[in-house]
């Protein structure tokens, strides 16, 4: 889709793409974990920049498009993750775009930093609001543990098909108890530094999900009711602190976004959005894809019937001026 949609229309298009994908390798959080993340981590920013709690379901709304972005570009897979044992070093990252199956979430969160500062400064609230929702499902994915290894999906220790169980069909049984909440944000210093520590703090806590799923099957078959039980208990508090941890660096990589704008004026959020990929669009689109719908022109039709009739009226109405006679000729 290339045109804006309106908010409905964005979550049919949402909607109808999930149902078109239908199940998929599991390569996300779940929906609603995008979701809450996103809406949440608008509502813990510092209180100078409440403007933006306005954005909070708008924002929610776009929190799983990178995911829907996969189909139509090749490019888009590996901006969801890492996988530190491919890069070689697993307490530090690197600091440019490398290939080779290493990922680029850490590249992508950096980079989207910069591009939403700059949409902040130029006061465009449609472009402002899609970057940062994509910021934002990029940073829940980097707190994601799995993935960050090449072990996504523990076929390297037998916990195959692990990745969806825990963060998909867990994550949907544990509903609103898997939601974070509301966090304190601050403007970070050095982005980067922040960006390495979370990832880094994620690659470690991958092995206990692992354990986890050993003790769940040991008890019961899995993918039963009783198995994702105790894999919510033993990783419940886990799964919390990530999703906090992911709620509070969104806040604060976009509080530090507004205020190295210049802590600009926050326009309301914007009625129509696009739901392209903000990869492939030019940063700045041209102002005809950023205007609602043209609404049909009545109003020069109707002023133009209106003058028709009342010429026509006053010609019907008008006495014969006597002058208007000729004058006979003797
Ligand atoms: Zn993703």
């Amino acid at each position: 889709m290339t045109a804006c949609k309106s908010r409905a229309r964005l979550n049919w298009a949402l909607g109808a793409a999930l149902v078109l994908l239908g199940p998929r390798p599991s390569q996300a959080w779940s929906l609603l974990t995008h979701r809450a993340i996103n809406r949440m981590a608008a509502f813990s920013v510092p209180r100078e920049m409440y403007p933006w709690y306005g954005y909070a379901g708008l924002l929610g709304e776009l929190a799983s498009g990178p995911d829907f972005w996969k189909s139509a570009d090749p490019l888009e897979g590996p901006r969801h993750y890492i996988n530190l044992e491919t890069y070689g070093r697993t307490d530090h990252l690197p600091l440019e775009p490398v290939d080779g199956g290493v990922g680029q979430i850490h590249w992508v969160i950096l980079q989207l930093q910069h591009r939403l500062e700059q949409a902040f400064r130029s006061g465009d609230p449609e472009l402002t609001v899609r970057l940062a929702a994509a910021q934002g499902h990029y940073v829940s994915d980097a707190h994601m543990p799995l993935h960050t290894t090449v072990n996504f999906n523990g076929w390297q220790t037998g916990n195959d098909g692990i990745h969806g169980l825990w963060e998909d069909e867990m994550a949907l049984r544990a509903g609103r108890e898997g939601f974070p909440v509301r966090q304190a944000a601050a403007a970070v210093e050095d982005v980067w530094q922040v960006i390495e520590q979370e990832i880094v703090t994620a690659y470690g806590r991958a092995p206990a999900i692992m354990r986890a799923d050993d003790k769940a099957r040991r008890m019961h078959e899995r993918e039963t009711d009783a198995y994702y039980a105790t894999l919510w208990q033993e990783t419940a508090p886990l799964f919390r602190e990530q999703v906090n941890a992911a709620t509070r660096t969104l806040a604060s990589l976009w509080y530090t976004a507004w205020v190295k704008a210049g802590r600009p004026a926050i326009a309301p959020p914007p009625a129509f959005v696009s739901t392209d990929s903000i990869h492939l669009a030019a940063p700045d689109l041209p102002p005809d894809q950023t205007q609602p719908l043209p609404r049909p022109n009545w109003v020069l039709p109707a002023l133009l019937l209106l003058a028709g009739l009342l010429l026509l009226v006053l010609g019907i109405k008008r006495p014969r001026h006597p002058a208007s006679k000729k004058p006979r000729l003797l």
